[in-house]
């Protein structure tokens, strides 16, 4: 169906942004259904909000490689350009004749007013402006509470959720479009000379044979979750050496897949028997944690950098640079917090149930800022997500909306016992004490000096010994904790 005064010819450029999949895309859907002559365009902006971390621009460039070659076999091309959004974007239209421009709607505060500055500079130059959904379940604005303000607790949040889900349905995700009218090819910055890949050193090798940036590899891994690890989910998700987790969120923060795609495939998983109810719906709430993450920082501008409770804002936090690059090097002498800042820093991922241990020995155990924290995720994980890593952190950290209470100290020995019985978790990434019997994998300095000679260890040498002790750190960040509620 064609719009107001649109002729079959006009012209129009589709934005990608984060959303870079050609199936179930609203704004590409209503495109090529508008009748337009279209051009494909990422534009690498240096004023673009929050720009993506070091482990991100590496997955950026793969995703980017995978759509162009998708636009390619349809016959069209993805015009890469570097420049601000509103000049490259003047330009594309310039060159195209375009008076209609297409785009994923972006949610974070300061997305929210570039798009809003954009959007008002572009109609000024006679443009049309159309922006969709796809990134969330839900637009955020879609449930409130009964008295109309947002929601600050999950369950009545996801509550409404479902109800709503269940009362409208989320639509079937839309195919990719068998036949789009492609604009002719216009000049394009050669990805390779955009600099997003790491060279010297190459700190990404290790991220190649396990990531398949991109829409097939998006499905790839989900088809492999739904066959190798979705029965079992609920229970299995908190083991970190299982195959219990999907492994989706890279894909999904890029948009190489889109959330209502992988419910969709939930529901033929559960009706198939793949998965069973109790964990298809178990699945389906983490989505809307991702959902419920991303509503508290469209409502709370400043969640992403400020505590959520403000109780929490005069926090002592000490700062230790020596002791946060201890941390970030898993060389913390905690074997599971060891193990999880490894395998952040060899794959860019890091197991959800490793990240809260790790995160809580940050602000707790050595009580540095948990904003330190949540920058070195940023920077090294794939799926780096502005409001999931802000909400996280201030979960564990205790000062976000709903979070775990303050006193809630992860203790990193009994964690690892009950969540990485077998030690395959530590031994894979902390191999210099992978000779220690299980029962003192998780708290080596507790083993006699034979075993540890035998397995090699030479603690304060070949593996370190514990930067702080658990019960006396522990101590100190409730008693800092305590203050602060006194004080309130
Ligand atoms: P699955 O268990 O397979 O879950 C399916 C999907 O649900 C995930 O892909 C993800 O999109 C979503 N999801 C699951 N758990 C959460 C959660 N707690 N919050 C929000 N969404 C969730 N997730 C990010 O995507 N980006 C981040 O930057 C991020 N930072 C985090 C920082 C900390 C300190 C902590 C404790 C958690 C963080 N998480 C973040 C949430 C969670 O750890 C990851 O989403 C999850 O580990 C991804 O693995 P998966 O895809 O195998 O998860």
């Amino acid at each position: 169906m064609l719009g107001d005064g649109m002729s079959e010819n006009d012209a129009a450029l589709l934005l990608f942004r984060d959303d870079l999949r050609l199936s179930d895309h609203p704004a590409l859907t209503a495109a090529v259904q508008a009748g337009h002559r279209l051009t494909c365009a990422f534009i690498l902006d240096p004023d673009a909000p929050y720009p993506p971390g070091g482990a991100r621009k590496w997955w950026l460039h793969h995703a980017l490689a995978a759509l162009s070659e998708q636009v390619a076999d349809l016959g069209g091309q993805l015009v890469l350009r570097h420049g601000t959004s509103f000049d490259e974007l003047t330009r594309l239209r310039d060159e195209t004749g375009a008076k209609h421009i297409y785009w994923s709607r972006r949610y974070t505060p300061d997305e929210v007013a570039a798009d809003t500055t954009l959007k008002a500079d572009l109609t000024a130059q006679g443009c049309t402006v159309h922006s969709h959904p796809g990134r969330y379940l839900l637009e955020p604005w879609r449930v409130t509470t009964k008295s109309g303000t947002p929601f600050k607790v999950f369950s009545p949040f996801w509550r409404a959720c479902r109800e709503d889900i269940r009362a409208t349905g989320l639509g079937d995700p839309l195919p990719t479009p068998k036949k789009i009218n492609f604009g002719a090819h216009l000049p394009s910055v050669p990805l390779d000379e955009v600099d997003l890949l790491p060279t010297a050193p190459n700190w990404a090798k290790g991220f190649e044979p396990l990531w398949q940036p991109g829409e097939a590899g998006a499905w790839a891994r989900l088809d492999a979750f739904l066959e190798e690890g979705a029965q079992g989910y609920a229970k299995g998700r908190d083991f970190p050496a299982e195959p219990h987790t999907s492994r989706l969120s890279p894909y999904l923060q890029s948009g190489n897949i889109s959330p209502r795609q992988v419910w969709a495939a939930l529901d033929r998983a559960e009706h198939l028997g793949q998965m069973s109810g109790r964990d298809a719906e178990k699945f389906r709430a983490e989505l809307g944690w991702r959902d419920f993450a991303a509503y508290l920082l469209f409502h709370n501008r400043d969640f992403e950098d400020c505590e959520f409770q403000p109780k929490f804002r005069d926090f002592p936090w000490r700062y230790d640079k020596d002791d946060l690059t201890a941390w970030q090097k898993g060389q913390t002498g905690y074997p599971i917090v060891d193990a999880g800042m490894r395998e952040l820093w060899q794959t860019g991922y890091m197991h959800n149930r490793v990240r809260m241990v790790v995160a809580s020995f940050l602000v707790k155990h050595l009580r540095i800022d948990w904003r330190a924290g949540r920058d070195w995720f940023w920077d090294t994980l794939v799926d780096g997500d502005l409001a999931s890593n802000a909400a996280s952190w201030q979960w564990v950290a205790g000062c976000g909306a709903d979070a775990a209470p303050y006193f809630r100290v992860f203790n990193p020995m009994t964690q690892a016992e009950k969540f990485d019985p077998n030690g395959d978790y530590i031994r894979k990434y902390v191999p210099e004490i992978a000779g220690l019997p299980d029962k003192y994998l998780a708290a080596p300095w507790t083993a006699p000096d034979d075993v540890l000679e035998d397995a090699g260890v030479v603690l304060g040498d070949t593996y370190p010994a514990p930067m702080v002790d658990h019960a006396t750190a522990r101590k100190a960040a409730l008693d800092a904790f305590e203050g602060l509620s006194a004080g309130a």
